[in-house]
């Protein structure tokens, strides 16, 4: 898939901003006129809102069109609203809305994606395709490829991070590798980072959208309400106007590339380097892949499971304490030994289930 530019402006990033909720025509007037001079790209804000529980507010439906249309004749923004059915894309149609966003409890249900495609086929209008809720690489394309099949080119991915259960840190978990790989994979598409969606949270707000940047997002989608203790949903990680002035203005924009000859020339010598230990590492994993494939030899002559659990709890507490000594994320030893440990075990079983060598002893 080649896509077209949903914003043409070469001013990175990209800013996309506005309340969750339209909720009154005057908190979505006042919000847009205080956004203004932060230069945003296009105003956000929903008027069907997919709310998790029942008996919450759950939008403000076609008067929040009528709204968003004065925040156009107003102000001159931009604007833009989720869209969840075929009969939300024809009334944004009919009030003008410039670009339509799809949730993430839309885009993870292709009977939905598919109507709404439908819907837009044969229409030349913009839209920003968010992942879906679980971390599924996969159905996000998808989503993508749908709209796309109706004719769409100007499309845009919004990275709003991933539901765990359980999880403390983040209202959902970035897995930034998810979106990483989505622009390796099509280079052409223009990702934002709706990071409201992400921390659930204003404190972390800054340090999300920060690391965005970082891994070159073109821009960031953010909840901004008048007063967002007051706001109908999602009140926890709105900001005010003005205390989004300030993150904006705080925003390093880091370079994609440069021409400065004597940095390349750095670089290369570090990726050299990162090539050869690579190439150490994995060479060290097939010896320890030698020796486990040994171990399966003696398990099959003695006839004893493959899985040892006080063993392999002995080997997690020994590398998790290395880890840490070591400064490596408790997480990230977790996974390299629990990925290690699975491939070990597929080579013991080759050995345990080969045909024609001695039998087990009994
Ligand atoms: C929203 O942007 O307000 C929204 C409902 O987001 P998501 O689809 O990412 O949950
Ligand atoms: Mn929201």
């Amino acid at each position: 898939m080649i896509f077209l530019p949903v914003f043409t402006t070469r001013k990175r990033p990209i800013l996309i901003a506005g309340p969750c909720s339209a909720e009154t025509e005057e908190q979505v007037l006042a919000t847009a006129k205080a956004l203004v001079p932060q230069g945003i790209d296009l105003f956000r804000a929903g008027i069907w809102k997919p709310r998790t529980r029942p008996g919450t507010f759950e939008g403000a439906g076609i008067d929040g069109l009528h709204w968003l249309e004065r925040v156009k004749e107003e102000t001159g923004l931009r604007v833009t609203t989720e869209v969840a059915r075929s009969e939300h894309v024809e009334a944004a149609l009919k009030h003008n809305i410039d670009v339509l966003w799809i949730g993430a409890r839309t885009s993870v249900n292709p009977f939905s994606v598919q109507e709404i495609s439908d819907a837009l086929s044969g229409l030349d209008l913009p839209v920003l395709v968010k992942n879906p809720i679980n971390a599924d690489l996969e159905l996000w394309i998808g989503a993508i490829e749908r709209v796309y099949k109706a004719g769409i080119r100007r499309i845009a991915a919004v990275h709003r991070g991933f539901s765990k259960y359980g999880e403390k840190n983040y209202r959902n978990v970035p897995l930034w590798q998810i979106p990483m790989e989505l622009k390796r994979l099509f280079p052409t598409l223009q990702i934002i980072c709706d990071h409201s969606h992400i921390c659930g949270r204003r404190e972390t707000l800054a340090a999300v959208a920060q690391r965005a940047l970082d891994l070159n997002f073109d821009g960031l989608m953010t909840e901004v309400h008048p007063s967002p203790g007051d706001a109908w949903s999602d009140g926890r990680q709105q900001v005010t106007p003005e205390q989004y002035a300030e993150m904006a203005a705080r925003l390093i924009m880091r370079r994609p590339g440069t021409d400065d000859e004597q940095f390349w020339r750095d670089l290369d010598h570090l990726r050299q380097q990162i090539d050869e230990i690579d190439d150490e590492v994995f060479e060290l994993l097939s010896s320890r892949m030698h020796l486990s494939k040994q171990i399966g030899g003696y398990k099959r002559q003695s006839n004893i499971s493959i899985y040892q659990p006080t063993r392999w709890n002995r080997i997690l507490e020994r590398v998790l304490s290395k880890g840490k000594s070591l400064g490596l994320h408790e997480e990230f030893v977790s996974a390299v030994i629990d990925a290690i440990h699975q491939e070990s075990i597929i080579h013991q079983a080759s050995v345990m289930n080969q045909t024609g060598e001695k039998t087990p002893k009994k």
